[in-house]
């Protein structure tokens, strides 16, 4: 048996007088280890340390009684209830329940000492509480109450919250007994230096806090908890990024000649920031250990160019690169741009797309298999285990946040060759918040693009509602007149995309008629890839003034003439994807404008959300509020992947432990290894941690 085998917690059914139902209710709310249960905080407490005389308690008070059953009977006023009446001596006090059992009945005898909680009401009798809490106690136990406050914790439907306490009450004596169940991996000192209390005092304190001095200590208690789990986190990303840094890549590299022809081919110059950040990829690609890397740019900061210049790098070292972007119609925009600018070079350009059946996705299978296709450009298709690479050396992922940690590591090991991993290139217009990049990304290193091509101002955003919709109508009508293009995006709940493709074709039809000088097309995710191609295509070339589309068009897509935007019902989205949205707009010259066309009533939130857009087109910002407003699930695929999920750390609470768990991940790391394994295999179930290493 090895170390962490023996120091794995039991299991739940091991306890004394668990039932098969409450296991099953239990595994409800994934609890299976008596650690999970140690792990499942109170949601709430319950203040239970003050008794209070009957004759005292008021109508509204959430109330601790005692009292003698003076009567117990089945009324049948108005809906059939169990009554019955307990006294103690300063006042009487009336317990309601509509769902009783016979047993019940014969319990509440006469007689009876009670102990009861819950809210006191205005009952047709006096004052009364419905369903209590409430359980017998023996006469010597009368008024002696537990001085901690009651915990109050999530479940699940059928387990009692009488159940729940008692299991982590047995889980806690379990502790006493055996200390590798709540084992301190954190060293002493450092527990020290970080005014952090043990492990097992703090997961005491959670369950059982005193009534007195509750606030700090728990706070802190919760605060012990949270840092062990990030801890756990950062150190499975770190061990993980060392082992990738231990592994041999191709060394890829471009020489000044086929580089400055690429350059020079362009129609513009690239940006001191597209220069630094294909700097810092170049040392990378020539390192021969496996690059990660993140770029960050804002939308329209032109990170396509920068991609095409690694895979230049890549090609001219003869081997492959593989393209993934998020949306079918992204992987055509992108080959595109591609086959544009690396044809002339002599490169064979594929698209592999999902469209393509029969002979002419054999063909391009073929093309890649044998090495013929140097760029292979695609959605998550690309991942299939028909696709064999001949030489992969660089994986390009486009607007990374739209796929999942693991896709983006599955592409990695399919890329892996004779001892050799492909270099990885992600990027993203969704800015990561430093906190998520510590965690989500910590395996990356990170290059900003941090400016945006010439002549670009920022989008002018108005916020107004649908009842004006004639003027925005009008508004279309003039700047068409003016030789520009303009997007109109209707947006829906997103579960429902035929609905959503649905209200653009009504809408489209609607405008048609409003506008009979405007050329209008129509775009959504219903249609076929082809017929969609074609109608973009047209939008590109002119041929189209205003395209109505669904949110389909969010990421990437370019057409710097079309310089309006109006986007439908945009508080049913999030700051980042209307960010993402807008980006659309403003990469031409001259003004450009995106109008957020709300349906009123709009709630504080929503306003809220369009009033930051509206303020700011910066996107670190737009991040660090979606994270505040949403938590970190959208932003990091969380949704999608089920990947980084905590139990008791929450990032927009804890986030100011950051530092110090990245300190300490690096402590243990060096001085004590062996802190390691233990600390993951207690936070990270199997399927979450980043890989068996
Ligand atoms: P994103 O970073 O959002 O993916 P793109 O790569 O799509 O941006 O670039 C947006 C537009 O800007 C494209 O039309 C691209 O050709 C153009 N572009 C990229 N770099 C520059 C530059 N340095 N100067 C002018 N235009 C540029
Ligand atoms: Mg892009």
């Amino acid at each position: 048996m090895s170390l962490s085998e023996a120091t794995d917690s039991p299991k739940i059914a091991s306890l004394k007088g668990v039932g098969a139902k409450t296991l099953e209710r239990l595994a409800k709310l994934s609890l299976h280890k008596v650690q999970d249960l140690l792990f499942h905080l109170p949601s709430r407490y319950e203040n239970r340390t003050t008794l209070m005389p009957l004759g005292t308690v008021r109508v509204g008070d959430q109330a601790l009684v005692e009292g003698q059953v003076e009567v117990t009977e089945i009324v049948s006023r108005a809906r059939r209830s169990l009554v019955c009446r307990i006294s103690d001596g300063t006042g009487f006090l009336y317990l309601r329940f509509f769902h009783f059992s016979g047993d019940q009945l014969s319990r509440l005898k006469p007689g009876t000492r009670l102990r009861c909680f819950g809210e006191v009401r205005d009952g047709y009798y006096g004052t009364e509480m419905v369903h209590p809490d409430y359980q017998p106690i023996a006469d010597e136990e009368a008024g002696r109450i537990n001085q901690s406050l009651t915990p109050v914790y999530p479940s699940t439907e059928g387990l009692h919250q009488k159940t729940i306490r008692g299991l982590v009450e047995k889980a806690l004596d379990l502790c006493i007994e055996n200390d590798a169940l709540l084992q301190e991996w954190i060293p002493e000192e450092l527990l020290a230096s970080l005014n952090l209390p043990p492990l097992c005092e703090a997961v005491r304190i959670l369950h059982q806090p005193s009534a007195e001095s509750a606030t700090e200590l728990l706070g802190q208690a919760q605060q012990r908890l949270s840092f062990e789990e990030l801890l756990a986190h950062h150190l499975s990303v770190s061990r993980f990024r060392n082992h990738m840094r231990q592994q041999a890549a191709p060394v890829l590299s471009l020489s000044k000649k086929v580089s400055k022809q690429f350059l020079d081919s362009l129609p513009f110059a690239l940006t001191g920031a597209q220069n630094r950040v294909i700097r810092e990829i170049a040392a990378d690609l020539k390192s021969s250990k496996p690059m990660m890397r993140l770029v960050q740019g804002d939308v329209g900061s032109g990170k396509t160019v920068v991609a095409a210049w690694a895979a230049l790098a890549a090609l001219s070292s003869r081997f492959q690169v593989a393209f993934m972007a998020p949306t079918e119609l992204l992987a055509e925009q992108h080959y595109r741009s591609f086959s544009h600018w690396l044809e002339p070079l002599g490169v064979q350009v594929a698209y592999l797309a999902g469209k393509h059946k029969g002979q002419i996705r054999r063909e391009t299978l073929e093309a890649i298999a044998d090495g013929r296709a140097g760029a292979v450009l695609g959605t998550h298709a690309l991942f299939q285990e028909e696709v064999k690479f001949h030489r992969l050396g660089l994986v390009v992922i486009d607007e990374q946040h739209r796929f999942g940690v693991h896709q983006r590591l599955a592409l990695r090991e399919k890329g892996a060759r004779d001892g050799l991993y492909p270099h990885q290139l992600i990027m993203t217009a969704t800015p990561i918040p430093r906190t998520l990049a510590m965690l989500g990304y910590a395996d990356l290193d990170v290059s900003i693009i941090d400016e945006l091509p010439p002549g670009r101002s920022p989008v002018k955003t108005s916020v107004i509602p649908s009842t004006r919709r004639h003027e925005v109508i009008a508004r279309i009508d003039d700047w068409v007149k003016g030789g520009k293009q303009v997007y109109w995006v209707c947006t829906l709940i997103e579960e429902s995309e035929a609905l959503e493709c649905e209200a653009a074709e009504n809408t489209a039809a609607s405008l048609i008629e409003a506008l009979p000088n405007v050329r209008i097309g129509l775009v959504h995710g219903r249609m076929k890839s082809a017929e969609k191609e074609d109608v973009m295509a047209a939008f590109k070339s002119g041929a189209i003034d205003l395209l109505v589309a669904t949110t389909v068009i969010e990421v990437g897509v370019d057409v710097p003439n079309a310089g309006l935007m109006v986007i439908e019902n945009p508080e049913r989205l999030g700051l980042a994807q209307l960010h993402q949205l807008r980006g659309r707009v403003g990469r031409g010259p001259g003004d450009s404008f995106c109008v957020l066309m709300y349906q009123p009533p709009l709630t504080l939130g929503a306003k809220e959300r369009l009033g930051i857009l509206r303020e700011t087109s910066d996107g670190f910002v737009i991040a660090e509020k979606d994270l505040e407003l949403r938590g970190p699930g959208e932003l990091l695929g969380i949704r999608q992947t089920g990947q980084v999920q905590f139990r008791i750390a929450d990032l927009g609470r804890d986030s100011d432990l950051l530092d110090q768990v990245k300190a300490t991940a690096e402590t243990l790391l060096d001085h004590h290894p062996d802190s390691v394994e233990p600390l993951l295999r207690r936070w990270l179930a199997d399927g979450v941690r980043y890989a068996e290493v």
